[in-house]
């Protein structure tokens, strides 16, 4: 495992042509050279730089965990299965605008419209579908503008390539939706804040999202094309297990393919992650197995925990327990993520002792691979 920063060359070789681009974005958009396009990274020209900080940030190179734990939560990275939590509950808006647009039970829309509300971010990073129902990251100003990313797209975006374009000297408070890739390449940059960059302390908010895994957009969306009728589609869903359903809501009707049809479009890289729940996010939303219309939800920080308290006072959230059975669940389906995340990177690496990016104690690798 190599812990020494390095250049572009060295992500392509490390990172891109290996499988492990996990399409974040934290290598795009605040240099002349690396961009997205189509679904994936491309390295326009040769950049001669032997440090970059395309390299130090990219989630899938050496990531010390303990230190970023540290950073983001304030103690080392636990081997708990939902990692460190303040509290785990279960909620859903209370607007009807948002519970119609939304996912599940619009709980990220919902912080988001009250963090801009209360002043605590003057915008949001967010995703939303094109006409052409691939995804697109935008930078949200008005409750109006956050509402156009509810809804969940299943292909992977390249979220933070436009926190990448907020010019250095940009004064703006920002709330960032990510994947937990994606929260893990935030938490890199808080541990070690980036140059000529975005000053990173005025990101105050991280929602992260559960993830299984993301799909490529190469691929995936040709099966869409052939398959539906796309400008009808309204709104996709993978319905938690035991579904095992894709489903596409249209305007004549829903529309459902087996999951095993599009597992073939899943990312290589969503093979190595260890996180289901976004560990490092302020709070963390998911589905609930079985309970329509509700989220789950993580809150790991103060920051969250604020936010969470203040959506209750207002009345923005309705909050419940999680069932005990549910929490079971999602603990056990985490836990196995980061087995077989583990086993797929020692197979891949060849080298029990070669984790690739994962730099994680002795003692909790052996834990996990017991
Ligand atoms: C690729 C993917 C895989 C997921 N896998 C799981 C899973 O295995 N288990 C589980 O419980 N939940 C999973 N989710 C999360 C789930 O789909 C909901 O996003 C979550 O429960 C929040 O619901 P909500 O009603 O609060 O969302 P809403 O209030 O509707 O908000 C949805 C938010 O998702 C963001 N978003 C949408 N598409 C993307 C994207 N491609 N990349 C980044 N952000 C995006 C938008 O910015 C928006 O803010 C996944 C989401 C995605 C995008």
């Amino acid at each position: 495992m190599d812990m020494k920063v390095k250049g572009s060359k060295e992500l392509l070789t490390e990172v891109i042509d290996t499988g492990l681009c996990t399409l974040c974005g934290a290598c795009a958009g605040s240099c002349p050279y690396l961009v997205s396009y189509k679904g994936r990274i491309v390295l326009l020209d040769n950049c001669t730089l032997s440090e970059g900080q395309c390299y130090q940030y990219c989630p899938r190179t050496y990531t010390d965990m303990d230190a970023i734990s540290q950073q983001v939560l304030g103690m080392p990275y636990s081997s708990a299965e939902l990692g460190i939590t303040k509290e785990v509950l279960m909620a859903r808006s209370t607007d009807a605008n948002i519970k119609g647009r939304a996912q599940y039970g619009g709980t990220v829309t919902a912080i988001l419209s009250l963090a801009l509300e209360e002043g605590l971010v003057d915008g949001a990073i967010l995703t939303r579908m094109s006409d052409d129902k691939t995804p697109s990251a935008f930078l949200a100003r008005s409750r109006k503008e956050i509402l156009q990313g509810a809804g969940s797209n299943y292909m992977a975006c390249p979220v933070l390539e436009v926190l990448n374009h907020i010019p250095k000297d940009s004064t703006e408070r920002m709330g960032v939706v990510a994947m937990p890739c994606q929260v893990l390449a935030l938490s890199k940059m808080r541990n070690e804040p980036p140059q000529n960059r975005i000053n990173i302390g005025n990101v105050k908010l991280v929602v992260g999202l559960f993830c299984t895994w993301a799909l490529s957009l190469n691929g995936f969306h040709q099966f869409l094309l052939e398959n539906l009728d796309l400008p009808r589609v309204i709104k996709f869903d993978i319905p938690p297990p035991p579904a095992n359903r894709f489903d596409a809501y249209t305007s004549s009707g829903k529309i459902s393919f087996p999951l095993d049809e599009i597992r073939k479009f899943i990312m290589p890289a969503c093979t190595y992650c260890l996180d289901m729940t976004s560990e490092f996010a302020d709070i963390s939303v998911g589905s609930v197995e079985g309970i329509e219309g509700w989220n789950t939800v993580i809150v790991r920080t103060d920051v969250g925990a604020d936010l969470m308290k203040m959506a209750k006072k207002k009345g923005k959230l309705e909050v419940n327990t999680l069932p005990p059975g549910n929490l079971a669940h999602l603990k056990e389906a985490s836990l196995l993520k980061k087995k077989r995340a583990l086993k797929e990177i020692i197979a891949k690496s060849g080298d029990r002792k070669n984790l690739l990016y994962v730099g994680l104690q002795e003692s909790i690798i052996d834990n996990l691979l017991a």
